[in-house]
């Protein structure tokens, strides 16, 4: 080899190192025992329009569902335990936008969908538009452990949830003032509304990563209309080589742009780390669209990424390391 290539090659090498160790990720010496981390939908919140009163309840609520979660991976639960019970604190609050107190569609009823995924196997289970399961996140967990399918849609799913005796609801369970007055408002100013979807991802103990999403989806959405939250690789992914991410915000464009499985293969084929990865999805190809929303997650190693191009996310996680956060506005 003539010297000229043989220096450049020292020198690309030496690059390629310098480059890849300071891209690289903690160590696994440094990974937390478990780590637990939710949202409550990201939108137009700010101080302006939520009371103190209220932040302390959004608060109070978050916290109680981390602290339900975290229970679960402390006494060597799994994350897909843990991930469910943070959400169905959330999905049985009429404060979020899922299970009670969920949206209205434009023909005054609830539809809700609901998904989880497990990064250990890619298993993964949905429901869409269903009006009777008091939990939808308990019924996309049996869709993925009991059915052969990934997703199962209207009477079918509600049918399937039944069998496998979820708790069925009369749809006005689910119907709140508050979401009644806003639809109210959003038809007659012909407009689609989002906020308040719920989520969480884990790490636990067994370095196993999940991720689940639920919502009533967008207020005065088109009846039949189905979002980003139960789609897997739009709402919801967890590959345990990669993270665990659940998104809220504008389904439509959280579809398009697969925003949860984005996140992932930018990690794995670029090699990018979990919160840039996150926060380029969020903050750069989303707002460039025009599109709003957040995602949160963990990745392998225990990294956190709340990322959102919103006024304000309810978020927050905890970890086995005693690194605690629960927060609604931006910075
Ligand atoms: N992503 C949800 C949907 O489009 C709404 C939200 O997150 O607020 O159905």
């Amino acid at each position: 080899m003539k010297p000229i290539y043989s220096i450049s090659l020292i020198i690309a090498l030496f690059l390629g190192l310098a480059f890849h160790s300071c891209e690289a990720p903690e160590t696994e010496a440094e990974v937390p025992e478990y780590v637990i981390v939710i949202h409550g939908g990201a939108g137009t919140i700010s101080p302006d329009v939520i009371t103190p009163e209220q932040e302390e309840e959004y608060k109070n609520k978050l916290n109680e569902a981390l602290e339900a979660g975290e229970a679960i991976l402390k006494n060597g639960g799994t994350s897909i335990e843990a991930v469910a019970a943070a959400i169905i604190i959330m999905e049985d609050s009429p404060l979020f936008n899922a299970g009670k107190g969920a949206v209205f569609t434009n023909q005054l009823r609830c539809e809700l969908d609901a998904s989880i995924m497990e990064g250990s196997t890619l298993n993964a289970g949905a429901v869409a538009g269903v009006t009777d399961v008091k939990n939808p996140i308990k019924a996309a967990i049996a869709v993925m452990e009991n059915s052969p399918h990934v997703m199962m849609a209207g009477d079918g799913a509600s049918v399937f949830a039944g069998e496998q005796g979820m708790e069925m609801v009369e749809n006005e369970y689910f119907h709140t003032q508050r979401r009644l007055d806003a639809v109210k408002r959003a038809i007659e100013q012909s407009q689609e509304d989002n906020s308040g979807t719920v989520g969480a991802a884990a790490l636990d103990s067994y370095g196993n990563l999940a991720a689940g999403t639920s919502t009533g989806g967008m207020t005065n959405k088109m009846y039949g209309r189905i979002g980003d939250s139960p789609i897997i690789g739009a709402g919801t992914y967890a590959n345990n080589e990669s993270c665990a991410v659940s998104a809220t915000g504008h389904g439509e464009y959280f579809i398009r742009h697969t925003v949860a499985s984005d996140i992932s293969a930018r990690m794995l084929y670029y090699g990018q780390r979990f919160e840039d990865a996150a926060n380029y999805v969020i903050n750069e190809k989303l707002v460039n669209v025009g599109a709003t929303g957040g995602v949160i997650g963990v990745d392998k190693y225990g990294n956190v990424a709340m990322p959102f191009n919103t006024p304000g996310m309810y978020r927050g996680y905890v970890k086995s390391t005693g690194e605690k956060e629960v927060a609604i506005f931006g910075e």
